[in-house]
């Protein structure tokens, strides 16, 4: 996808100009979301969200409201905070807007998932293009609303495309050519002012994009790392009962287990998957981070290559808000730090540091979860996936099976002809005070909070060796004194670790390919998958900044809910991405 650095609304929206709640005027809607198990709006236009709360107002005081409730608005021109408060200051719904206000994101071009209700209420704010998120966006759409602008028949197609049969189209101003371009993309007119999707032949989802498990109800994790437990907190968040199985004797004992580690965004100049997937995450991360007593706010990464006045530069051109990063010349990184830095640096205002298995802790806090059970074979039988021991004795069984088993999925998919390498690393412990600030560049530092520091780490591909090194330890104690231009004293402890990695340095996140696939496969989505079975993965060295969106692409991907990233990132972590490649390279 495209992205256009995002320039903010000029204007303030003063509640007496407010649009009129169209959702809310459609009599017809609460009776097709009652006992519905999620419905989900579209709304071109997003502006103030004066729809969105009118909505979700809408949504509460119906008793028989359905379960969850999506709404996914597209604005391009988005108000900053301050003009959102302004716009809201005298709103009828007051505290509805002040949830929005405080939960308003930085205006980068990203879908910004924004949690109400627990949960119940989804806000998906696609900044941007209209056109270009009508092409990416991956949800199935009950009821749109589309503002003035709209008329052009590629658009209203485009629409036509998210639409569920009978999915309602209500307008701000019904033109002809409005009219004439939805009967042309599918829809009749429904009432006096709706419209309706019945087109006459039904439109096939591509195999790939089938939701995995859409009936499930329950599943099973395998995996109590940051991974698994991602995947079971965004399926309990669909309505599913999960239960969670990991071979350790308690969660987070894999890689997940590391005392502390970073999470950050990413900015490139080309702004490109990786770029964007990470920014992606560490925003959504950042939005539902729970109170953590390691947690340790702000992070600076040092620029090795470019000067202040060519980071300022980039920051321009890409037009991305302080609140997600800045450029800082040396002196006041190191006035953040605490120490003399000699680099400049991006400060991440939303990274920071945290230990993982604090993490993990609190995503599973309430969902079942056993442990000392280690998946050695597993099968489908009778639509269930079925977990065995190494005596093949039945641990479980679930209509849809998460497999987030870190590094031990190297060996779990060998059969899938996943390129995925597994990489053994150290992290070192000093007995000295870290930056003030947690600190990245070649190798990184965190304070402990306790007089000393966690350095690190190594990185060496196929290494089993589960012993501390002296060696490692020396490399991550070199990278510290290249960081602080300092030398320091030999460590006292350490941890050994393993990561997963696809050659791309992306995860892996969706279904796996059903064996014996013949048909077109030049796109993941057309490739058909394994059902019920998802995977979650290949998180490597970014698997805290990673886990809460991954898990959230999984539970989307399984129950058919609204994907929480655009459809080419989504491709970028499907695991069908190497059957593409091998194909591409190796035509039939
Ligand atoms: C030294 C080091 C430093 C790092 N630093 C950072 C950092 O600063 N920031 C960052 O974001 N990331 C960092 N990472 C990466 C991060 O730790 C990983 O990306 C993340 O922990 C992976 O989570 P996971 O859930 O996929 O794997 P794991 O945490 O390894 O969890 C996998 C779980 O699956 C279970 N399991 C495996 N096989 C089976 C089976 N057959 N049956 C049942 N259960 C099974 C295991 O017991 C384990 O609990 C670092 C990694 C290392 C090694």
């Amino acid at each position: 996808m495209k992205t256009s650095p995002i320039q903010a609304a000029a204007l303030a929206f003063p509640d007496a100009g407010a649009p009129q709640p169209l959702f809310v005027k459609d009599k017809d809607l609460p009776a097709r979301w009652q006992g519905r198990e999620r419905f989900v709006l579209l709304e071109t236009g997003f502006g103030g969200g004066h729809h969105f709360l009118a909505t979700w107002q809408a949504w509460r005081d119906d008793p028989q409201r359905c379960e969850r409730l999506v709404f996914i608005g597209i604005e391009k021109r988005p108000p900053r905070r301050s003009d959102l408060a302004r716009a809201h200051a005298t709103a009828p719904d007051a505290d509805l807007a002040r949830q929005l206000i405080e939960a308003w994101p930085p205006l980068t071009p990203n879908l910004h998932a924004l949690d109400f209700e627990g949960g119940r209420v989804r806000l998906l704010l696609a900044l941007g293009d209209l056109r270009d998120w009508l092409k990416e966006l991956v949800a199935e759409v009950d009821a749109f609303c589309l503002d003035a602008s709209i008329g052009d028949p590629y658009t209203l197609k485009l629409l036509a495309r998210l639409a569920r049969p009978g999915a309602s189209v209500a307008a701000h101003s019904w033109t002809p050519t409005l009219q004439d371009g939805l009967r042309a993309a599918g829809f009749e007119v429904g009432g006096p002012t709706m419209m309706r999707f019945a087109p006459r032949h039904a439109m096939q989802k591509p195999a790939g994009r089938m939701p995995l498990a859409s009936d499930a109800r329950e599943a099973l994790v395998i995996g109590a790392g940051l991974a698994g437990a991602a995947c079971a907190r965004a399926l309990v968040r669909q309505g599913l009962k999960v239960q969670v199985l990991d071979a350790a004797e308690g969660p987070a004992r894999g890689a997940s287990g590391n005392p502390m580690g970073l999470f950050h965004g990413s900015l490139h100049g080309a702004d490109g998957v990786h770029a964007r997937f990470n920014r992606a995450a560490a925003l959504a991360l950042n939005n539902a981070l729970p109170a953590l007593t390691s947690l340790q706010r702000g992070l600076l990464r040092l620029e090795m290559d470019l000067p202040l006045a060519q980071m300022q530069e980039r920051l321009r051109a890409q037009a991305l808000p302080p609140e997600y990063v800045q450029a800082l010349g040396a002196e006041a990184a190191s006035a953040l730090a605490g120490m003399q830095l000699a680099n400049p640096a991006w400060l991440f205002p939303g990274g920071g540091a945290l230990a993982p298995f604090e993490l993990v802790q609190q995503w599973l806090a309430d969902i079942p979860a056993r442990y000392g059970q280690s998946m050695a074979g597993l099968r489908r039988e009778g639509g269930q996936w079925q977990v065995l021991d190494d005596r093949g004795v039945l641990l479980a069984q679930s209509p849809l099976l998460v497999l987030a088993t870190g590094h031990a999925s190297a060996a779990l998919l060998a059969d899938h002809a996943l390129p995925i390498e597994v990489e053994r690393g150290q992290l070192s412990h000093l007995p000295s005070p870290g930056p003030r600030v947690p600190l990245a560049g070649s190798g990184y530092a965190i304070d402990d909070g306790a007089g000393g520091l966690w350095c690190g780490a190594t990185r060496a591909l196929n290494d089993p060796d589960p012993q501390l090194r002296s060696a490692d330890h020396e490399s991550n104690l070199a990278q510290w004194s290249v960081l602080s231009g300092q030398a320091f004293d030999a460590p006292l402890a350490g941890r050994v670790g393993w990561r997963l990695l696809a050659p791309d340095r992306l995860p892996l996140v969706g279904g796996l390919p059903a064996p014996g696939f013949e048909g077109r496969a030049d796109q993941p989505r057309f490739i058909p998958r394994l059902p019920g079975l998802v995977v979650c993965t290949a998180l490597a060295s970014r698997g805290i900044t990673w886990a809460l969106l991954c898990g959230e692409i999984a539970a989307a991907l399984a129950t058919g809910a609204p994907c929480p990233v655009e459809a080419d990132l989504l491709d970028a972590v499907d695991p069908a991405r190497y059957l593409v490649r091998q194909r591409r390279r190796n035509p039939a």
